[in-house]
C-alpha cells in the first residue's frame, strides 16, 4: 500500500538522484559581481566564482580583454580576482558583465548558457554544446 508520504518519499529520492547541473542549469541567472574600489583600481574580487558560473574558466581572457575594452583600460588577472585600471561602479561592471554574457555566453536558440567560443580563422563563433547552434560573434 502506497501513502502520500512514501509517495513523497520516492519523489524525494528521484530528485536526488537527479544530476545536481540540471537544477543549476534550470535556475541560470546572469552573475552579479562583487566590486571593490582601491585607490584608482577596481576589483572584481569574485572574477573565478563568476568565470565557473558562466562556463568560462578556459577562456577567461576574453571575458577581461572585453571588460577592459569597453571601459578603455587594462586588465590583469590576480589570485582568482580581476583588477581593472580606473574607477568603475558596482553597476557599470555588472552591466558589461550583463551585456557580454547575453552576447558571448547564453545560447539565442535555446536560452541556455552551455556554451564555449570556438575560432575559426579570423571569426568567433559561439557554439551551443546543449542544442549544437552556432553563432558568429564579434
Ligand atoms: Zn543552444
Amino acid at each position: 500500500m502506497t501513502t502520500e508520504k512514501d509517495y513523497l518519499a520516492s519523489l524525494k529520492r528521484a530528485r536526488e538522484n537527479l544530476p545536481a547541473h540540471i537544477f543549476e542549469k534550470s535556475r541560470f541567472e546572469i552573475p552579479q559581481a562583487d566590486v571593490f574600489q582601491e585607490g584608482n583600481k577596481t576589483w572584481i574580487t569574485d572574477w573565478g566564482r563568476i568565470l565557473k558560473v558562466i562556463n568560462r574558466e578556459n577562456d577567461a581572457d576574453h571575458l577581461a580583454k572585453t571588460l577592459a575594452g569597453n571601459f578603455a583600460t587594462s586588465a590583469t588577472e590576480e589570485r582568482g580576482r580581476l583588477m581593472l585600471q580606473g574607477k568603475f561602479s558596482r553597476s557599470m561592471i555588472n552591466r558589461e558583465l550583463s551585456t557580454y554574457v547575453k552576447e558571448f555566453v547564453i545560447c539565442e536558440e535555446c536560452s541556455k548558457p552551455d556554451t564555449k567560443l570556438v575560432k575559426e580563422g579570423r571569426i568567433l563563433i559561439k557554439v551551443c554544446e546543449a542544442c549544437g547552434a552556432r553563432v558568429a560573434v564579434k
